[in-house]
């Protein structure tokens, strides 16, 4: 298996979290919203109402992570201190000076695991570079348990003043009297949700900017580096999930199970959605079916029933090597 060339990854899995607030609507008052999204249940093919954690979330959680375990000498000015500019920032604060949207990406590229592997948009010179990890929203498998829980949280203030009283004042400072009150309403749930995910290490490090040719701007070692430093961060990020509201509403995080899809060709890999009853057999079916090449077949997965399972299938994986694709002269 060390010598695979990984052309892309698809990770599609059930994941259990129970009692979390990783992804809220937002707060009107002192309600807190948990998010909504409406769906089509595949295997009732009834709408219904659940619960979702944005892609958007999911993203930020693999960067996150990507940043604890990176060497920050490995990345830019920006990504060093997780500025959500990245690249950009480097520029307009003329730290580099790049005269194209080639040698802007080419310099991005060279610079840092971060930029490369998550994408960034720089406005000057226009570049927009696509990220190399691809999240769909995290969703709750009907049925998700979803509570609102009231809390009474302490605050200094005036014995029998409240708090708008003590606006009013114009002081919501410690007079040094008894503390008030405050009630406020926060939202968990617990539930199996679809997670799907596509990696694609084929263009870590590509520059797609160049009109007559497809290159990349670094070697095979960085590349490397930033394949198996993308994979552990997905190692992580299934065991310790961070995301909104983990101060006091840590995910009890219970497992993951599902499948791992990747090519070893130029390929595209198939995703089914874990939501779907049998998207495991679908999967394999798909596998069994496609690219049967003669020296073998180019899509190939590994199925993983639980979080333990998942942790050494991805393991296997790191021992391979990011796929290269170089044309044009
Ligand atoms: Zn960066």
């Amino acid at each position: 298996m060390s010598s695979e060339k990984v052309y892309e990854i698809a990770i599609l899995g059930r994941a259990v979290w129970q009692l979390h607030s990783l992804n809220n609507e937002g707060t009107v008052g002192n309600v807190t919203e948990p998010r909504n999204v409406r769906i089509v249940d595949p295997n009732t093919k009834k709408a219904v109402t659940t619960d979702g954690v944005s892609g958007e979330m999911l993203k930020h959680i693999h960067t996150e992570i990507m940043w604890t375990l990176a060497e920050k000498k490995n990345l830019c000015d920006a990504c060093k201190i997780l500025n959500p500019e990245k690249f950009n920032f480097v520029i307009k604060k003329k730290k580099i000076k790049v005269n194209d949207v080639e040698s802007a990406l080419q310099e991005a590229l060279k610079l840092c695991d971060i930029c490369d592997v998550h994408g960034f948009l720089i406005e000057k010179p226009t570049v927009s570079r696509k990220s190399t990890v691809e999240f769909g929203w995290a969703l709750g498998i009907p049925e998700v348990y979803r509570d609102i829980h009231t809390h009474a949280r302490h605050a200094p203030g005036e014995k029998g003043k409240t708090k708008s009283e003590n606006q009013k004042d114009g002081d919501e400072e410690d007079k040094g009297g008894v503390s008030t009150q405050m009630v406020y309403h926060r939202p968990t749930r617990s539930g199996v949700y679809a997670v799907i995910s596509v990696f694609q290490p084929w263009r870590i490090g590509l520059n797609e900017a160049r009109p007559d040719k497809y290159t990349y701007d670094v070697g095979d070692e960085i590349r490397k580096r930033r394949y198996e430093l993308a994979l552990k961060t997905y190692q992580l990020m299934f065991t310790r999930p961070e995301g909104a509201m983990t101060t006091t509403r840590l995910p009890h995080v219970e497992d993951f199970s599902g499948v791992i899809v990747y090519s070893t060709k130029p390929l595209p890999v198939p995703v089914i959605s874990p939501l779907k009853d049998g998207y495991i057999s679908d999967i394999k079916e798909i596998t069994n079916n496609m690219c049967n090449d003669t020296d073998g077949k180019c899509l190939k997965i590994i199925e993983f029933s639980n979080i333990v399972e998942f942790v050494s299938s991805i393991n296997n994986l790191i021992g391979s090597e990011p796929y290269k694709m170089e044309l044009g002269e």
